[in-house]
């Protein structure tokens, strides 16, 4: 596995970062993890040099927290390094981020974490964090050495991230970067602000929430020709990998098939050639004409009052728009049941402020409906 050294003299680090925000689940309704198949996982990704665990507070309704202590018990403690990340969006005063911080070491059975994140950083929780005195509290953890390394994750403008690097007291970022966002997202951009900064960059999101894996057959096509034996994922991961600066690569898998790709990928890493990198803006190219939906699942717009299940019906909906195969729509809409579909949806907005992705999800959803009235049987 290619490892890093955190700023050029710290610990190293594995190119592939193990994200538990997506491990299997035991009925996809519910935030319960497949405890053996997700232990398989990391014992898999520990035995093959993956060092680094990011966690959160939310991931899986808090259980993923949970679930990677007790996986990682049995290894020696400084064998890995263990990164969860403060909600500070729950703390309205410091008593209530340190209270969350201490419940945090309690569920992952450890006395200190190696990295820690201020979570979900953007304009609005930049105001927030500060009012709550979440800062001054992560500081303090820092000081009593309960957190060794301090950075944030971040969904928000260029403009709105030099604001928080200029802090001054971070020693990390964690940014969304992939191929499509390079430019979609301006993720080049806020590459640009952490490396003008000094700071490394944890990568998130560089499949994109799978669908830079679930490409259309035409850009599979493309990719398999210059790489029959690499995954559209695997090309993903390395786009990522091979800026210079990037600390450490998250993917958060599912399957224990993605654990072996990903880390076929980075045991032997090879940075991406100019060919390739223009092999992957066709890709872009191709990706920018479908009509998908830019979600990528990460549910942070959930639970919806009107009972829809948002990222499943953005989920079919894409699949529909990148393959076009009626008979698959047909049954992934029937089996999302009733109470789940697009006609639901009232048009509240409840959910609009909560993505990161800034999707309009209620006109997005209503091109889900259409969709559905269109492809599936009358009764
Ligand atoms: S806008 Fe639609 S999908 Fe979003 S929360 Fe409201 S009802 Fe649910
Ligand atoms: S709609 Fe936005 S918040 Fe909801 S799952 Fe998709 S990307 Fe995440």
């Amino acid at each position: 596995m290619e490892k890093r050294k955190f700023r050029g003299v710290g610990p190293e680090l594995s190119l592939l970062g193990f994200g538990c925000m997506r491990l299997p689940k035991i009925d996809p309704d519910k935030p319960d993890i497949q405890q053996i198949q997700a232990q398989e996982m990391i014992d898999y990704a520990y035995e093959h040099g993956v060092n680094y665990y990011d966690t959160a507070w939310p991931y899986h309704q808090g259980l993923s927290e949970t679930f990677i202590g007790k996986a990682l018990k049995k290894y020696p403690r400084d064998s890995f390094h263990l990164v969860s990340k403060m909600p500070g969006w729950e703390a309205k005063k410091p008593e209530d981020a340190s209270y969350i911080f201490e419940r945090q070491l309690e569920k992952c059975q450890v006395e200190y974490f190696d990295f820690y994140l201020a979570h979900a950083m953007n304009a609005e929780r930049l105001v927030q964090y500060k009012e709550a005195g979440v800062f001054d509290v992560l500081l303090e953890k820092k000081k009593e050495g309960k957190i060794r390394h301090l950075g944030f994750s971040f969904h928000d403008s260029p403009e709105v991230l030099k604001k928080i690097v200029d802090l001054g007291f971070w020693e990390f970022g964690q940014i969304q970067l992939n191929y499509l966002d390079w430019t979609m997202q301006r993720a080049r951009e806020q590459y640009d602000v952490l490396q003008a900064a000094g700071l490394p960059v944890v990568v998130m999101e560089p499949v994109r929430g799978g669908a830079l894996h679930s490409l259309c057959p035409q850009a599979v096509e493309l990719l398999k020709k210059a790489g029959p034996d690499a995954s559209p994922a695997s090309w993903a991961i390395r786009f990522a990998a091979s800026l210079p600066g990037v600390m450490t690569v998250l993917s958060g898998m599912t399957t224990l098939e993605q654990v072996k790709d990903n880390v076929k990928t980075m045991e032997n890493f090879k940075p991406l050639t100019d060919d390739e990198k223009k092999l992957l803006e066709q890709v872009v190219d191709i990706y920018q004409q479908s009509k998908t939906v830019p979600c990528t699942g990460c549910r942070y717009c959930m639970d919806c009052p009107a009972g829809v299940d948002i990222p499943l019906m953005f989920s079919i909906y894409n699949q529909y728009q990148l393959n076009e195969d009626k008979q698959a729509f047909v049954k992934a809409y029937a089996e999302a049941g009733d109470s789940k579909q697009a006609h639901h949806c009232v048009a509240c907005r409840a959910c609009v402020p909560k993505c990161p992705q800034g999707i309009e999800i209620p006109d997005r959803m209503a091109d889900v409906k259409k969709l559905a009235d269109r492809l599936m049987p009358k009764e």
